[in-house]
Parts: C-alpha cells; sequence; structure tokens
C-alpha cells in the first residue's frame, strides 16, 4: 500500500505549569501527522514528546521519513526511532486498517471523570478549593499529588493534612516521578499501607530498581510509569498497577488489545496530547473502566488551554494547524 506522510507542528502553552520532581511543564511542543492510502484513508496520529531532548531527536528523525512512502518500507524504517514516531505512525496506520474506530463522544470532560491533579506549590489550599466548589454534588473524586519536590519532612506534614480532610469519596494518587530512595519510600508506605483512599504509590523508586518497587508491591500497591517507558518487557511481567500512556509506546494498539482482552490494573495518563492523541486517550479510557477494576484516567484536563488544537474532530485541527 503507498502512502503519502504530512507533518504539522504545534505549540501551546498549558494553563498552568506542572511541576513534578524531575521537570516542569508549561509550553508543549509536538507534530500531528496525517497518512493517506492510495484508496483514500486518511488517519491521524500524534508525535508528543516530553524531554526537551527527545523533541530534538523527534525533529531530525520526522524529516526522515519521505512524503511518498510503502507502508511496509515505512514500518521497517520507524523500527530505529523514537518511541513517540513509532506510536504516531502506529496510531494513523491502525486507524487506516480499521483496527481502531473512535466514537463520536467519549464524556470525560466532567472533573470527576478524571484524577485531578493537584498543584504541588499549595496542595492543602488547593485541595481546599477543590472540596469547596464539590462539596454539595458528594461524588467521588480522584486526586492526584506530584511529590519529591519538597523536603520530605514538608511533605509528610502535608499528607497527614490531606488524609485528615478528606473523607471516603476522596480517592489520592500519589506519584513521586521515581525521586525516592527506598527509606522515604518505605516510610510513606507504612504510613499508607491501611489507607482505603489510597489508590497507589506511583513510581516511588528511580526506574532502574526493579527489586525495590517489587518488594514495596508486596506492602501498599505500587504502579510503574517511567520505569515502562525505559524497560517495555514489564509490560507483560509486572504484577500489579500500570500507567500507560499511548503516546510514549510504540504501538497503542498493543494496549488497546490489552483493554479489549480485560487485562486488570492497567491506568490510562496523558503526556498532553492535542485532540488527536486524545482520541486515543478517551478510547482506552473508556474501555478500561469497563475492565475488571475500573479506576478513572489521569488526563490532566485542567492544565489545557482553549485551543481549537483540543477539538475532538481530528481533521478541523489538521486544517486549521
Ligand atoms: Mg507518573
Amino acid at each position: 500500500m503507498k502512502l503519502i506522510f504530512k507533518k504539522k507542528s504545534y505549540s501551546f502553552k498549558l494553563s498552568t505549569k506542572v511541576e513534578n520532581s524531575k521537570t516542569t511543564y508549561l509550553t508543549k511542543l509536538g507534530w500531528i501527522i496525517k497518512l493517506s492510502s492510495n484508496d483514500k484513508k486518511i488517519g491521524f496520529g500524534e508525535v508528543s514528546p516530553l524531554q526537551e531532548q527527545d523533541f530534538k531527536k523527534c525533529a531530525k528523525q520526522l524529516n526522515m521519513i519521505p512524503e511518498n512512502v510503502e507502508v511496509f518500507n515505512l514500518s521497517e524504517q520507524i523500527n530505529i526511532f523514537h518511541p513517540c514516531i513509532q506510536s504516531a505512525i502506529n496510531s494513523a496506520l491502525a486507524e487506516i486498517n480499521g483496527k481502531i474506530i473512535f466514537k463520536e463522544n467519549y464524556y470525560f470532560d466532567e472533573i470527576d471523570k478524571t484524577a485531578i491533579l493537584l498543584n504541588s506549590e499549595n496542595v492543602i489550599s488547593e485541595l481546599n478549593e477543590i472540596k469547596k466548589t464539590r462539596s454539595n454534588i458528594g461524588k467521588s473524586l480522584t486526586i492526584k499529588w506530584k511529590v519529591a519536590l519538597k523536603n520530605n519532612n514538608e511533605e509528610e506534614a502535608n499528607l497527614e493534612e490531606i488524609l485528615s480532610q478528606i473523607g471516603n469519596n476522596i480517592k489520592l494518587r500519589i506519584d513521586a516521578n521515581g525521586s525516592w530512595g527506598r527509606k522515604i519510600a518505605n516510610r510513606w508506605a507504612d504510613i499508607l499501607k491501611d489507607n482505603k483512599n489510597i489508590d497507589w504509590l506511583e513510581q516511588p523508586l528511580c526506574v532502574d530498581d526493579i527489586e525495590g518497587l517489587k518488594e514495596l508491591n508486596k506492602k501498599i500497591p505500587i504502579a510503574l510509569d517511567e520505569s515502562l517507558l525505559k524497560f517495555p518487557n514489564l509490560i507483560d511481567e509486572w504484577k500489579g498497577w500500570q500507567i500507560r500512556r499511548p503516546s510514549q509506546e510504540n504501538n497503542p494498539v498493543k494496549l488497546l488489545r490489552e483493554l479489549e482482552n480485560k487485562k486488570a490494573l492497567i491506568s490510562i495518563s496523558s503526556s498532553f496530547e492535542t485532540g488527536i492523541g486524545k482520541r486515543w486517550l478517551y478510547h482506552l479510557s473508556s474501555l478500561q473502566l469497563q475492565g475488571p477494576t475500573p479506576k478513572v484516567p489521569g488526563l490532566a484536563m485542567n492544565k489545557f488551554p482553549n485551543s481549537f488544537l483540543f477539538l475532538n474532530e481530528a481533521q478541523k485541527i489538521w486544517d486549521q494547524l
């Protein structure tokens, strides 16, 4: 099958900066790609690198893809490319081949349908704000807190305050982005291990400390995130929760199949994609919610600006970019 490959770059500012223990995100850069087949089928994909060095690598490699290309040659060529490029091309091919058929609506716009990412600078006042605006609704909420940004004493004091303030209807996810050592991780695991509010501790130890992560997972649910990206084999081996980011994996069709086959303990997470990548996030998240261990996805919905880039029609985004 002959294909025409086209790409367009995008850039947008998050509504507020997002900090984790390793990086601060404010401006997001990436590309939307479009593949058209000779029988007039179209597939879109998004190249959504998170770090500057990955962005540079993707820029160079995207320029190596010719505009007119055979599907076999394209699939061969991208095997050595950055996972974000592989993800975009494989997503677009899956759309052309009918391996994924998006719905018109997915209903993740309401705030309690996704996890709310707290601003790490002032978690307590933000939590109070959320409680105030949501108090008479009584629905359950999930909040996500990025830790290992301040000193541990201060964060443990914040934890105590948070735990004293959340009732049964607020679930908590705590993400250290790989920055704790075993000692601190174990302290937090001991504090939280019998707590009913905690969904999981996310990537508490560095990506390489798989033994330490396995030990912790015996005490409290541990969700792997960055470790899965560095060691994709863990996707088939890790027995606990997995944070899965379709735009960062070589082929999101694998994730699609896992969810279609009702694999448990998967949670879908955003890498600040536009409406193009969001179609996958929504589709996979809705499958996740129909699976054996439903959990709201982490889509950082409160961080996106108002822009055509987040429309739910891929062709309109492409045309306006
Ligand atoms: Mg994470």
